[in-house]
């Protein structure tokens, strides 16, 4: 029997979220059901929910920061039984048998992979509903073990946010002696800063927001770039190795270019949209530099970020709101209000 599920929708790219009850697929033998405690707010959700990216599908659950407890496993699950805690992230399947697949690239699928939300599932061809809601069925080989030494609260924004800012860092070898920057102190920044940190090498935050520097010295960062400032621009010309980019919405890529050393990248995780004004090709040419790209990460490197938070305690800073306070939560990080991720309790969904 299907499951009827309780959570907040956007009914549209205009409406605010608001209460919805749905169904999710009767749990296959390969699913697992898991009661949801917390799911952390990435700005994502905020663009899909708006429709910024193009073909959204409403009603729409978002939410893919989740976690929680295994209610139930079916005939066939292995690795899980009732009672784990456990995580679910950006994504809910894949094709298993295309190259990235083969190589645990699951979010790279040639078929595409199945988005936790705002998607559609590739057997029942039924839309998929993310982690604003009480309960969740997944395939077993898309959910992730939380180790209990980690807050469970402060490990949400690990299933994204965490895992798009370690896959790029792993990807291009950053380690000691790297010189890093990261662009923006939102959700993905702070995590950015603090695992680039320990990774072991020296951090630059670029911010807009000068309140935000401290905080920024307590998360990881060795040094504060003002971005708005072109003379502290100017003086660290040439100066990175990697710079990882978290800015969600059009910006000047050339200023930032601009700081990279010899054979440095950019790696934009942030915007899925043309950039404005376009990049001056000098900017890549002279140094050798290149843009890149990168989106969340495999399932198995999930798993290794996660057992490595595990390993150096590291979790997000969290602010906990109430389900019922979501719109006022989009609002805020809209301002860059946000110190430095929201995540809902969702026992406020059983107030
Ligand atoms: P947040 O809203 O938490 O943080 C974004 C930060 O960017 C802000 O805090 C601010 O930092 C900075 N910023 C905001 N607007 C501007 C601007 N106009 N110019 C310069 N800086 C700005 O967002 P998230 O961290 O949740 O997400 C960031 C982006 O990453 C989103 O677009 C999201 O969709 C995307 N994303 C991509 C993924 C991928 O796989 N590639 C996965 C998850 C998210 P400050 O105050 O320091 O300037
Ligand atoms: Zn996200």
């Amino acid at each position: 029997m299907a499951l009827n599920i309780r959570g907040f929708a956007a009914q549209s790219a205009t409406t605010p979220l608001a209460p919805h009850s749905f169904e999710r697929r009767e749990p296959r033998a390969d699913d697992v059901v898991i009661d949801i405690l917390y799911c952390g707010v990435c700005h994502s959700d905020i663009h899909q929910a708006r429709d910024e990216w193009g073909g959204s599908l409403y009603p729409m659950v978002p939410g893919h920061e989740i976690i929680g407890r295994v209610a139930s496993v079916g005939a066939e699950v292995k690795g899980f039984k009732a009672g784990d805690l456990v995580g679910v992230g950006c994504m809910v399947d894949s094709c298993q048998h295309c190259d990235a697949c083969h190589q645990g690239l699951e979010q790279y699928c040639v078929e595409g992979m199945v988005a936790t939300y705002n998607s559609v599932d590739r057997k029942d061809g039924l839309p998929t509903f993310g982690g604003y809601s009480e309960r969740i069925v997944v395939n077993d080989r898309f959910v992730l073990r939380i180790d209990p030494r980690l807050d469970a609260k402060a490990a949400a924004p690990l299933l994204c946010a965490g895992i798009t800012t370690w896959s790029p860092l792993k990807h291009w070898n950053i380690g000691p002696g790297s010189k890093v920057a990261v662009v923006g102190l939102g959700g993905l920044g702070h995590m950015g800063l603090k695992f680039a940190k320990a990774l072991g090498a020296e951090v630059t935050l670029f911010t807009r927001s000068p309140s935000k520097e401290e905080e920024a010295r307590r998360l990881g960062a060795d040094h504060v770039v003002l971005s708005t400032d072109e003379a502290q621009m100017k003086a660290v010309a040439r100066r990175f190795d990697f710079i990882l980019d978290t800015v969600p919405t059009r910006h000047d890529l050339n200023p930032y270019l601009a700081t990279l050393a010899l054979n440095g990248t950019h790696c934009l995780v942030g915007l899925v949209e043309p950039m404005d004004p376009p990049v001056h090709a000098a900017n890549v040419i002279f140094g050798r530099r290149s843009i890149a790209g990168s989106l969340i990460g495999g399932i198995a490197e999930t798993q290794e970020m996660l057992d490595f938070c595990a390993e150096h305690g590291i979790v997000s800073d969290v602010e906990m709101i109430r389900i019922q306070d979501i719109n006022a939560a989009y609002e805020r990080m809209l301002k860059s209000d946000v110190r430095y991720r929201f995540v809902i309790d969702l026992a406020s969904l059983r107030e």
